[in-house]
C-alpha cells in the first residue's frame, strides 16, 4: 500500500502540494486528473523520490520514503513519463537491461531474457535492437513501459503517458496499460484519457491548486461530480 499523509511541498514560495492525504491499497488503480499546474506531476514525482516534500510522510509498503531509503524503495516503483525518457544512445534492449544489471546485479543473459519477455508483452520484440529515435512515439512509450517492468516494480506510476502521442498511437499504449491494470499491478496514472479512467480506475482523484478536491469511483466521479471545480473541469474535457 501507499500511504501519503499531510504532504506539503513548496517550490520556493509557491505552495505546490497542500495537505495531500491519500491511501492507495495494493492492486488498486488510481487515475489523477486536474487542470495544468494543479500539482499532479509533483505528487507523482514525490512518490518516486524525484522530489521531496518539506512536510508530511509517504510510506510505501510500510517503509517511510526518506532520502536514505529512496533508492531501494524507488526500485519497487516504476515510472513512465510523458516524454518516454529512453536513453537515445542505447538500443531498446540495452535500455531495458541497464537498471536490472546495475541496480539489481542481474546477469546480462538473465536481464536480456527477461527484457525480451516484457518487450513481447508490449508487442515490440522486433524493435529490441533499434535505437529509440528509429521507433514511433507509441513504440517508444511501450518500450519505456517494458523498461520499467524489467525492474519488477510492485507499483507503476504514469505521468500523462499518452499526451505526447499522435491520436492513432494512443490506443496501443492504453491497451498495454489496461492489460497491466487487469493483472493487479498497483497503478497511479495521471491522464486526461477519461475513457481509460472509466474502464479501469477504482478511484478517480481530482486535484486543483495543490489539493485533492474530490475522489470517487468513476461512476460517481463522472456521473455525479460533487465539487464545482470538478464539474467545470469535466465540462471542459468531456
Ligand atoms: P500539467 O497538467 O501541466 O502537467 P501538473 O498538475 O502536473 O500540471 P505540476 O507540474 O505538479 O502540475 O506543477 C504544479 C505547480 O508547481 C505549477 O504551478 C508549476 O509551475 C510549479 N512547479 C513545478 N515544478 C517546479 C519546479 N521545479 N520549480 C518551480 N516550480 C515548479
Ligand atoms: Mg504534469
Amino acid at each position: 500500500a501507499i500511504e501519503i499523509t499531510g504532504l506539503n511541498k513548496w517550490y520556493g514560495d509557491y505552495h505546490a502540494l497542500r495537505d495531500v492525504t491519500l491511501t492507495v491499497r495494493r492492486g488498486e488503480r488510481i487515475v489523477i486528473a486536474g487542470p495544468s499546474g494543479s500539482g499532479k506531476s509533483t505528487l507523482i514525482r514525490c512518490l518516486n523520490a524525484l522530489e521531496t516534500a518539506q512536510q508530511g510522510q509517504i510510506r510505501i509498503n510500510g517503509a517511510v520514503l526518506d532520502a536514505r531509503r529512496a533508492g531501494r524503495i524507488g526500485s519497487e516503483v516504476g515510472m513512465v513519463f510523458q516524454q518516454f525518457n529512453l536513453f537515445p544512445h542505447m538500443t531498446i534492449l540495452e535500455n531495458c537491461i541497464l537498471a536490472p544489471m546495475r541496480v539489481r546485479g542481474t546477469s546480462r543473459a538473465e536481464a536480456e531474457a527477461r527484457a525480451m519477455e516484457f518487450l513481447e508483452k508490449v508487442r515490440i520484440p522486433d524493435q529490441a535492437q533499434k535505437y529509440p529515435g528509429h521507433l514511433s512515439g507509441g513504440q517508444q512509450q511501450r518500450a519505456a513501459i517494458a523498461r520499467a517492468l524489467c525492474m519488477r516494480p510492485r507499483i507503476m506510476l504514469f505521468d500523462e503517458p499518452t499526451s505526447a502521442l499522435d491520436p492513432e498511437m494512443i490506443k496501443e499504449v492504453l491497451d498495454i496499460m489496461v492489460t497491466l491494470a487487469r493483472e493487479d499491478m498497483t497503478m497511479i496514472c495521471v491522464t486526461h484519457e477519461m475513457g481509460f479512467a472509466q474502464a479501469v480506475a477504482d478511484r478517480v482523484i481530482f486535484m486543483d491548486q495543490g489539493q485533492i478536491v474530490e475522489q470517487n469511483p468513476p461512476e460517481q466521479f463522472f456521473g455525479a461530480p460533487q465539487n464545482e471545480r470538478t464539474r467545470l473541469f469535466l465540462s471542459q474535457i468531456l
